[in-house]
């Protein structure tokens, strides 16, 4: 059976492994169809593609897109996207070019409820100063005791509404949609169950995506409890999603699952994946 992992992040964005460690985790956890998806970076996919094809895992190259939909910030998979298009590569400059000024702006807010040195502290934690998250925030935070876990810094410091909350307008959904779509892509809705909308705003923002050729949704994921594998087993069902499986796995020790450890979509859902390879 396809134990497939299409979602996870390296040292180009905010995950703690290069391409190619995440490539071999994949593979140690039995993973059999993977596909790394960066935060708004295609610079692993190379990295990637090479160490699954040297491991005999069939993969398909991936980007996670930060967008902001109706003010809010949600993400879109982008898998089996062509990693040169330059629509696509020009588009993702462009989502993570704020990401820097964004990240000093964190740091004063965190200074102004005295945690100093926050921005320069994070940056230790980043590869490229380009791609700061609040991840590396997250990461620094717990490191100097003001949190026991990453999730906990977003509970405490970072989350919306949080003291070192600082809002960002990210892509708009119908640009991500092109690019992705322009690139020969499939574009799937990220972890639904991480998204703070209304019964009303849900159905806004399927329609929306189904409008703008949308056809795929996260159900199984890191980022959803089991309750929430079947409420969004029920959304795809209804909206006639194609659905996707992914540990979104960041860094041994940090979120709940790891690299290929989900348990299977529900036999009646179509996979996503099925169209792709
Ligand atoms: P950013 O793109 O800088 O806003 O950072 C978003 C990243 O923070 C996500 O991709 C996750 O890796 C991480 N994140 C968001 N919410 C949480 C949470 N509640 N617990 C742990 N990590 C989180
Ligand atoms: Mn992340
Ligand atoms: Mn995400
Ligand atoms: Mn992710």
């Amino acid at each position: 059976m396809m134990n497939a992992d299409l979602h996870c992040h390296s040292t180009v964005s905010d995950g703690h492994l290069a391409p190619a460690e995440v490539a071999a985790r994949a593979h140690a956890g039995g993973v059999t169809l993977w596909s790394l998806t960066d935060h708004d970076q295609l610079g692993g996919q190379r990295e990637a593609r090479e160490a699954a094809q040297a491991l005999g895992m069939a993969y398909l190259d991936g980007v996670e897109i930060s967008v902001t939909w109706a003010g809010r910030t949600v993400h879109i998979v982008g898998l089996n996207v062509d990693a040169e298009n330059q629509a696509l590569i020009d588009g993702l400059a462009a989502t993570r070019s704020g990401r820097q000024a964004r990240g000093e702006a964190i740091g004063e807010a965190l200074a102004e409820i005295g945690i100093q040195g926050a921005y320069e502290g994070a940056l230790h934690y980043v590869n490229d100063p380009a791609m700061i998250s609040r991840t590396h925030f997250a990461r620094y935070l717990v490191d100097k005791g003001y949190a026991e876990s990453t999730s906990d810094v977003f509970s405490k410091y970072l989350g919306d509404g949080k003291p070192g909350y600082v809002g960002h307008r990210w892509s708009k959904l119908a640009d991500a949609m092109k690019w992705i779509k322009g690139a020969g892509g499939e574009a799937v809705i990220a972890h639904p169950g991480r998204y703070d909308f209304s019964p009303v705003e849900f159905a806004a923002f399927f329609d929306e995506f189904i409008q703008l050729g949308g056809r795929a949704i996260e159900v199984v994921t890191g980022s959803h409890t089991p309750d929430q594998y079947r409420e969004y087993a029920e959304v795809a069902r209804r909206y006639g999603f194609l659905a996707s499986r992914g540990s979104d796995f960041h860094a041994a020790g940090e979120g709940r699952i790891d690299l290929g450890q989900l348990p299977p979509l529900p036999a009646d859902l179509k996979p996503v994946w099925e169209c792709l390879v």
